[in-house]
């Protein structure tokens, strides 16, 4: 039998974890008992459907054995088992490797994340083992199969003689060196606590081949893990630490949850559930391939690995797991889509988790402003989701920087410190607190005394437009052409200006040709010549926003030129209509270019406007 080799990435890994200096070795351990509990988990799980397959419940087990002469480290499990094809497909290639973000990560040489981040499995052996035999049947097959490797030159497949169905992984244990203590992993008793460390939860048990004191023989000891499922046990008696390690082991973090959040029911639908969100978005969430969903069990056992029922799409982050008596076994996905008990799981999670958000952001706002940097996207996506129909569920857990208090608020915030007659709730948009903090519109409000909320994010208009109104009081676009605080008087002076010049604006205009629906006069800019706002429904940044999409549609907001009636600029723009109409032509560009910057869309035409501005400048 020729040597075969690994797939290029596995390659890679491998050669990281053999050279590793990650600190926590230990964890190759909680890895292969890991997969060995899925494995009789896939046992148990075919033996429902499969009548052939019979299965003692009773016996299933995983075992632990030392030989401390020979340095071996053996774990047995009495699963589903790999045959031949398997054990090359499974063992020779990271089952994740299709994934970018794995792909990524290992060019960016970030080893210590890889390791952490990606829960690297059968591999990470490497980290303690120079050598590993994996012998295996698979179930109904007669066959057993030896995968043999020591590293990077590749592995082997041979028929081995095997009795027992499942899988059995030998690691020939390092030599210590005068860095690293390899020892260790020979120890019984380290060998034990870290089983009780990462692996108690484990559903199946762990039995250990001890020494007897007495007999000096080996004796299979009692199961050495707890059995119990974390989600089941005593809240009050459970340390961060073990939700930690729980959370990151098994969904493949490297940084501990932002927040725990464990209940449970009893009455009409009994149900446990242990979620978590986390710190940071998962590794493939911004990639096609992911899935949301909660690993869902009845008592104990798991029915399906992520049940994308149990969670609404924008809260899709969430991750954790489920566990309900009242689901049987062996039910079908189409029908748990219809099972009564399903919904009503999921409709009192989402309460639950919304529940804690808001009690996150009133009592722990940093923690919320943490959460809200990393997924505030999908709280403010569930509001214009489904034509609104979580709006009022969600519209108290959105923040936004306000203008006055420096900081984030929520709506409610903002309207406890309106004026008693306002009605009015003012935003404006653009790519960063800086640049909307600079715009013209803003200065002229701020200096009213008005508290303004910036927009950065692409779906904040969209959202505010969805929810319509707040308390009553309706939200108006600094930018757009419904935001007006001039008293009647100033409106019909401004209004009469308009009038007088509306020859000179049309012959403007005449230049954009159809980039402008209205050039006018404003009164609302303090210092600055000129803005760019936007008449109708569509806004300038949501123009900006589905313009951007990787779609065919295509908007065009009515765009209006407004340009400050008491800005010197305005005197020149009426001199020069009555005196030097080409002239006025240039002017025009100019300033129509000069606002679309200001607003941050791009000009049309770069060098008519860089040959138009060094033509008057060298005049
Ligand atoms: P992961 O468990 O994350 O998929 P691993 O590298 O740990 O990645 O394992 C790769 C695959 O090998 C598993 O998905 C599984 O199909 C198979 N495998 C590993 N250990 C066992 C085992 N003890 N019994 C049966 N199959 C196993």
């Amino acid at each position: 039998m020729s040597k075969r080799q690994f797939k290029a990435e596995s390659k890679k890994l491998l050669d990281l974890m053999i050279n590793s200096i990650y600190t926590n070795k230990e964890i190759f351990l909680r890895e292969l008992i890991s997969n060995a509990n899925d494995a009789i988990d896939k046992l148990y799980y075919e033996s429902l459907t499969n009548k052939k397959l019979k299965v003692d419940k009773s016996k299933l087990e995983i075992k632990i054995d030392i030989d401390k002469e020979k340095r071996l480290l053996t774990i047995e499990d009495n699963g589903i088992g790999m045959n031949e094809q398997e054990l090359s497909d499974n063992l020779g290639t990271i089952a994740k490797s299709g994934s970018l973000a794995f792909k990524q990560a290992l060019e960016k040489k970030d080893n210590i994340n890889i390791i952490g981040q990606f829960g690297v499995g059968f591999y990470s052996s490497f980290m303690v083992a120079d050598k590993i035999i994996v012998e295996s049947k698979r179930q109904e097959e007669k066959q057993g199969y030896k995968w043999v490797s020591k590293g990077i030159d590749g592995y082997e497949v041979t028929p081995c003689d095997k009795e027992s169905n499942g899988t059995k992984i030998i690691l020939h244990i390092k030599e210590n060196n005068k860095d690293e203590n390899y020892d260790e992993f020979l120890e019984e008793f380290k060998v034990q606590s870290l089983i009780k460390k990462y692996s108690d939860y484990v559903a199946y048990p762990i039995k250990m081949n001890c020494i007897d004191e007495q007999t000096k023989k080996k004796k299979k000891t009692d199961p050495i893990n707890s059995m119990i499922p974390l989600w089941k046990k005593n809240k009050k008696k459970i340390k961060d630490d073990e939700y930690n390690n729980f959370y990151q082991e098994k969904f493949f973090d490297y940084t501990k949850p932002l927040k725990v959040i464990h209940t449970s029911a009893e009455g009409l639908v009994s149900y446990d559930a242990l979620m978590f969100i986390p710190s940071n978005p998962p590794y493939d969430f911004y990639t096609k391939e992911y899935k949301k969903g909660l690993e869902l069990y009845s008592n104990g056992v798991l029915i399906m690995e992520k049940c994308e029922d149990l969670l609404p799409d924008y809260l899709n982050f969430v991750k954790g797991v489920v566990d309900s008596p009242d689901l049987s076994l062996n039910i079908s996905r189409e029908m748990l889509q219809q099972t009564k008990q399903l919904k009503v799981i999921a409709k009192n999670i989402e309460k639950k988790i919304l529940k804690e958000l808001k009690d996150m952001l009133e009592n722990d706002t940093l923690k919320y402003e943490e959460f809200f940097k990393t997924f505030g996207v999908n709280i403010k996506y569930g509001v214009y989701d489904n034509y609104g129909a979580k709006k009022d569920d969600l519209k108290d857990l959105i923040i936004f920087y306000s203008s006055k208090q420096k900081k984030n608020v929520t709506l409610k915030q903002y309207v406890n410190n309106m004026n008693k007659d306002d009605d009015t709730i003012y935003y404006a948009c653009g790519e960063t607190i800086d640049k909307i903090d600079m715009l013209p519109q803003v200065e002229a409000l701020k200096d009213k005394g008005k508290e303004i909320l910036y927009l950065t994010d692409y779906v904040d208009e969209f959202v505010l437009k969805m929810l319509d109104k707040y308390d009553d009081k309706k939200f108006v676009n600094v930018s757009s052409n419904d935001f007006d605080l001039s008293s009647e008087e100033e409106k019909n002076s401004l209004k009469q200006k308009n009038e007088s010049s509306k020859e000179m604006f049309d012959f403007m205009k005449k230049q954009l040709g159809d980039e402008v629906s209205n050039i006018r006069y404003t009164n609302k800019l303090k210092k600055h010549p000129i803005c760019l706002t936007s008449e109708g429904n569509i806004t300038v940044e949501m123009q900006k926003v589905i313009n951007a999409m990787p779609t065919d549609e295509h908007i065009d907001a009515k765009l209006v030129l407004e340009i400050n009636e008491s800005h010197d600029i305005a005197k020149k723009l009426k001199y020069l209509y009555e005196n030097d109409k080409e002239t006025l032509k240039k002017y025009t560009k100019i300033l129509y270019n000069e606002a679309r910057l200001i607003e941050g869309l791009a000009v049309t035409n770069p060098t008519e406007l860089s040959n138009l501005v060094c033509e008057l400048l060298s005049k």
